[in-house]
């Protein structure tokens, strides 16, 4: 596996690979590498020649400096994960190097629509302005053919899908399935910072997103299951911030406020606090994405 730090010999390297009409594919990462991360590595290596994924922990997208302060760091062990599914390039750029302007500069807004403030960005303010800066630089370093991101972060995928729009890019988006643990729970970075205790509760998410998929199709009672699963949440000792069944729609995300026609996409998504670490997770209830 080749290692860049620098955007300038990275690009050179890729440059060769296109003239050797190889295509490129990549994951952007913020590292503590896990199964989920790697099963996109995966993905790519069966769909491009070149798999390219960086580790960046991007402190733009951190509304609370406190989880960014407490992100997980785990380089020596991410490239020995990395190896085994034989990544071709790794990009591990300096915060320098990704913002030379500095952080506070004035960066580009993006138009993201309604989608900005729902869900995600409704608690998580100026989240999606920090994905979409890094994202867009990302991009024009890399220019992969196919970008690989996972269901897992739904709502980034569709904000990811806009900006390819906005960026006028042909870079093809490629949304890979939730990888769990055996219990269920969604596999994430921030699953390391739980206190056993905690990580023994911590399933009762998924349990909630499928009670909800179960309690689906009952009429007027279609959000019934989405009340019961908050409850349920509350009073397991988690603080829920949005327990949601969702439509999705031309790269849109509304909430539901009517039952659905057959041929609808709807989703279930669930945001919650448990011991200080924030998990979210959702799931098909109905249609494909
Ligand atoms: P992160 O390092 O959390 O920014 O995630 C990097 C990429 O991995 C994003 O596209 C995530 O959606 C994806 N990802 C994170 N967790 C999972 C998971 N459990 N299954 C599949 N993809 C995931």
């Amino acid at each position: 596996m080749y290692l860049f730090k620098r955007k300038t010999d990275l690009k050179k390297h890729l440059d060769l690979v296109r003239k050797n009409n190889k295509s490129i594919g990549f994951v952007p990462t913020m590292g503590a590498l896990h199964q989920g991360h790697l099963s996109l590595i995966q993905s790519a290596k069966k769909d491009t020649d070149v798999v390219v994924c960086s580790i960046f922990v991007n402190p733009t997208q951190f509304n609370d400096p406190k989880d960014f302060e407490k992100y997980p760091i785990t380089v020596d062990e991410d490239i020995k994960k990395l190896n085994t599914v034989s990544t071709d390039i790794l990009f591990l750029p300096a915060v320098d190097e990704m913002y030379p302007e500095g952080l506070t500069a004035k960066h580009q807004h993006y138009d993201f629509g309604d989608l900005e403030n729902v869900l995600e960005g409704e608690f998580r303010p100026g989240h999606f302005q920090g994905v979409g800066i890094i994202v867009h630089k990302l991009l024009d370093i890399v220019q992969p053919d196919q970008l690989f991101m996972g269901q897992k972060d739904l709502q980034q995928c569709l904000i990811i899908k806009k900006l390819l729009h906005i960026m006028q890019s042909d870079t093809r988006l490629v949304v890979c399935p939730t990888m769990r643990e055996a219990d269920g729970l969604a596999m994430s970075s921030r699953n390391t910072r739980l206190s056993p205790e905690a990580r023994k509760k911590a399933p009762a998410i998924y349990q909630a997103l499928k009670h909800i998929r179960d309690q689906f199709g009952n009429g007027l009672l279609f959000m019934e299951g989405a009340h019961e699963a908050f409850d349920s949440l509350k009073k397991q000792g988690f603080e829920p911030e949005y327990v949601d069944i969702l439509l999705v729609e031309n790269s849109n995300i509304k909430k539901l406020d009517h039952p659905p026609a057959e041929n609808d996409t709807v989703v279930a998504a669930i945001a919650a606090w448990l011991d200080g670490v924030r998990l979210i997770d959702n799931i098909i209830i109905q249609g494909n994405l």
